[in-house]
């Protein structure tokens, strides 16, 4: 599972591109896709919205390094149920970096 790492802002979980994937599945359990191709929260019925997330890229050869690039994606979350997500996503480790060799 993810790695946990000691970053320069406090412990911070680096993802990989896998762990990303397994994400993305996820939530086509939690979220239903509507006939106008918006979705619905499976548990209370409420519409899903959507807030961008930049996920710093750690793709350097040291700890918590990259060349500072961002990936960004649209993360859902239930109004309702969930907390909106924050703009700061959790980095990313490509293979080949130094968290995902
Ligand atoms: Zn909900």
């Amino acid at each position: 599972m993810a790695e946990e790492v000691n970053a320069p802002v406090g412990r911070e979980v680096v993802l990989t591109p896998e762990e990303v994937k397994i994400m993305r599945k996820n939530w086509g359990k939690k979220f239903v896709e509507q006939k106008d191709g918006t979705f619905k929260c499976r548990a209370c019925g409420e519409t899903i919205l959507a807030v961008r997330v930049a996920h710093p890229i750690w793709d350097g050869p040291f700890p918590c390094s990259g060349s500072g690039r961002c990936w960004y994606e649209l993360v859902p979350y239930c109004p309702k149920c969930d907390e909106k997500p924050g703009p700061h996503g959790l980095p990313i480790a490509p293979k080949g970096s130094y968290h995902n060799p």
